[in-house]
């Protein structure tokens, strides 16, 4: 399925009402590709998608009050598959992306007795049901979050019927977990072999996605997206680094953000990490923010 131009224009919404940053920032076209037609077995191919326009979005999305404004990173069984850099760096970006607090807690290590276990049918490799790992979290929620994302090690399914999941979110309860069990072997050759940075793209891509789900933001239609739906590997590292002005439009209405500072934040952060296509999208859109001088030094 794809949507041509009128389509995401209504889905972004009326501009009257909004602020006049907003209005600047969606003036222009938002540098973004369009979402071709799937492929056999991809997402849209396999999922009936009606896509959720920004009016459909705050008609029901609740923004985060002021003493819950905290996002908490969860290790779950991380074994030594996430180190506490590699959990800074992912916090460092989501703090970026979504312009909140976050820390990153200490290691919870779950008893397997206590879980809902299978071997996936896809791969006969152990899993654990998500929805557990849930209600572990929500139990455990502190009064000042916003959101509470485990990330774990384990491999996980969703539901009986469903193969595998890369991650697994509760926009009600504000509760998510990622698996970044199929990020290398036996699901794929080591990333960190291939390309130092790809673990990190994959955590990221997949914890802004799953943050995202609990801040409300159903599976975008409309563009190439960070909330695109993925059902293999290889689709969801074809996913953006980045929201579709659709998203974006949600997300700045949820949290109130500063484009010019989350943008700045998001290029320091790309540049940093040495991915200087994604550093050079940011500056632009850096530049659309705030009409500022971008030095190609942060
Ligand atoms: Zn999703
Ligand atoms: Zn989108």
């Amino acid at each position: 399925m794809s949507v041509d131009g009128s389509v995401w224009l209504d889905a972004l919404g009326a501009m009257r009402d909004a602020p006049a940053a907003v209005r600047a920032m969606f003036a222009s076209d938002g540098a973004v590709e369009p979402l071709p037609e799937p492929l056999p077995r991809e997402w849209l191919a396999i999922h009936e998608e009606h896509g959720q326009t920004f009016d459909d979005f705050a008609r029901t999305a609740v923004r985060p009050h002021a003493g819950a404004r905290t996002i908490y990173i969860q290790p779950v069984d991380t074994a030594d598959a996430l180190s506490d850099t590699c959990l800074a760096t992912i916090a460092a970006f989501a703090g970026a992306f979504f312009q909140m607090d976050v820390r990153v807690r200490p290691l919870l290590v779950l008893d397997s007795s206590s879980l809902v276990t299978r071997l996936a049918p896809d791969a006969g490799t152990p899993q654990v049901y998500a929805g557990d790992i849930l209600a572990r979290l929500y139990a455990d929620k502190p009064a000042d979050a916003f959101c509470v994302l485990g990330i774990t090690a384990r491999d996980l399914f969703p539901h009986p019927i469903v193969s595998f999941a890369f991650g697994e979110a509760s926009t009600t309860c504000r509760v998510g977990v990622v698996s970044v069990a199929r990020y290398g072997p036996p699901f794929c050759e080591d990333a960190s072999g291939r390309h130092p940075g790809e673990m990190r793209k994959r955590c990221c891509r997949v914890i802004a996605h799953e943050i995202g789900h609990m801040a409300g933001i159903a599976h975008c239609i409309y563009f190439r997206c960070l909330m695109n739906g993925s059902s293999s590997l290889a689709e969801s590292d074809r996913r953006p680094l980045h929201l579709c002005p659709v998203d974006l439009r949600k997300l700045q209405w949820l949290t109130g953000f500063d484009f010019t500072e989350r943008y700045r934040r998001l290029r320091e952060f790309w540049h940093a990490a040495g991915e200087a296509p994604e550093a050079d999208w940011i500056a632009g859109r850096l530049q659309v923010a705030g009409g500022m001088r971008v030095n190609p030094d942060p």
